[in-house]
């Protein structure tokens, strides 16, 4: 009998009392299973750890985010109090430099109570240490527990972490993709029978796919809560992820250890398990409910209408060669297209309440080019 880990363990039991396991679940045990998910056990960011992001790549991306929320302060009359929420902090970087930023502002600055929706006991503690300066703190195991009031939220590789469904066109119809055991391994499969009218629900490009096309979605319910929110109690939210801004079919479901990619189905709970975001879905999820949507924009376009550059250039006014070399490269990385870049794939979405027309940085015209699920992540 081979040695398999606690949570392959878990999932091997389960799939032969039960039958296959759909993807979603399977994601949803990979990474949140309150003892062997692979964010509850670890710090998974940085250098030593599975992947970087962009708060973590420099200083600069939390400072823009934290002027592009003073702008929203300014758009909802500047209100005595506000919600700051953000969802999945990681390391609470992203947090802490726009707050810093949002200093040069006191009458902001003051009106801020920071929420946290964290399921990660390991980057709570990350974050209470790293925020200990902020007068108001509060931590959250999900959105619908944060209370009621106007406000500004923020979620960075948030969403990719949320599981996904897929499905896979067959003569019979569309049929939920799971996994099973097959010769000892885990295998992808499909379930017997095809979801009745799911076809329905498809964009007409995506219901003309070939047999074998692969569609993916997330449950709205996040998006919807946020956007009901929003709409109801006013501020807006900021959502920042790699992904598609157009609907379409594909395979995006990854794995990524120590800065590559591994196979999703083998050593569950010890990769980071994702999928590329539909910002079309979202969008559409947010407009549905009555909020308004603003963009997506690609990350670069974002940054630079931000004034990345600028930034960039005082930070390097007083810095060392080395340092200024540090700076021009995350500048590039943050904005770059490249295959180092994460300017192109990484998208940001904004949804407001409808008396906000415009947010800063986000202005709504689509890319001429739509992007699709088939550009992957450079871990
Ligand atoms: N925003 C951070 C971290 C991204 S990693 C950054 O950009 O550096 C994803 C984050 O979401 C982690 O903090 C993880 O613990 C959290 N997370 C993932 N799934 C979650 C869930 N279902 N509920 C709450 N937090 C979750």
């Amino acid at each position: 009998m081979p040695d398999y880990g606690p949570l392959e363990t878990l999932i091997r039991n389960q799939i032969a009392k039960t039958g296959p396991m759909p993807v979603s679940r399977y994601m949803q045990m990979c990474l949140t299973h309150p003892q062997h998910g692979y964010y509850l056990k670890r710090d998974p960011l940085g250098r030593d750890g599975d992947f970087i992001t962009a708060p973590e790549v420099s200083q600069m991306f939390g400072e823009l985010v934290g002027l592009w929320a003073a702008s929203v302060w300014n758009a909802m009359g500047m209100p005595e109090q506000v919600m700051f929420i953000e969802l999945g902090p990681g390391r609470g970087t992203m947090m802490a430099d726009a707050l810093r930023a949002i200093r040069i502002l006191p009458a902001f600055h003051q009106a801020i109570s920071v929420h946290l929706v964290e399921a990660s006991p390991t980057l709570r503690e990350r974050q209470r240490i790293k925020l200990s300066d902020a007068a108001h703190v509060e931590w959250y195991g999900s959105i619908d527990e944060v209370p009621e009031g106007p406000a500004i939220i923020l979620a960075n590789e948030y969403f990719d972490a949320l599981p996904i469904h897929q499905a896979v066109k067959r003569e019979t119809g569309w049929h939920e993709r799971v996994i099973e055991v097959d010769d000892e391994i885990f295998a992808y499969g499909v379930a017997k029978e095809p979801m009745p009218r799911f076809d329905v629900l498809l964009p007409p490009h995506v219901r003309a796919a070939p047999n074998g096309a692969i569609f993916e979605w997330r449950p709205n319910n996040e998006i919807m809560t946020i956007s009901r929110r929003i709409r109801d109690q006013g501020g807006a939210a900021l959502i920042i992820d790699y992904g598609h801004t157009r609907s379409d079919a594909g395979d995006t479901f990854q794995a990524v250890a120590k800065h590559a990619f591994a196979n999703p189905l083998q050593h569950p709970g010890d990769a980071d398990v994702t999928a590329h975001v539909d910002f079309q879905a979202l969008a559409r999820a947010a407009e549905d409910i009555g909020a308004r949507s603003h963009g997506p924009v690609e990350q670069g376009a974002f940054l630079n209408r931000l004034g990345i550059e600028t930034r960039a250039q005082t930070l390097m006014k007083n810095a060392s060669a080395e340092q200024s070399a540090i700076i021009s490269s995350a500048l590039k990385r943050l904005t770059g297209s490249g295959k180092e870049g994460m300017g192109s794939l990484f998208k940001v979405l904004g949804i407001s309440h409808p008396a906000i027309e415009v947010l800063a940085a986000l202005s709504d015209h689509e890319p001429a080019m739509g992007s699709t699920p088939n550009g992957m992540l450079k871990p």
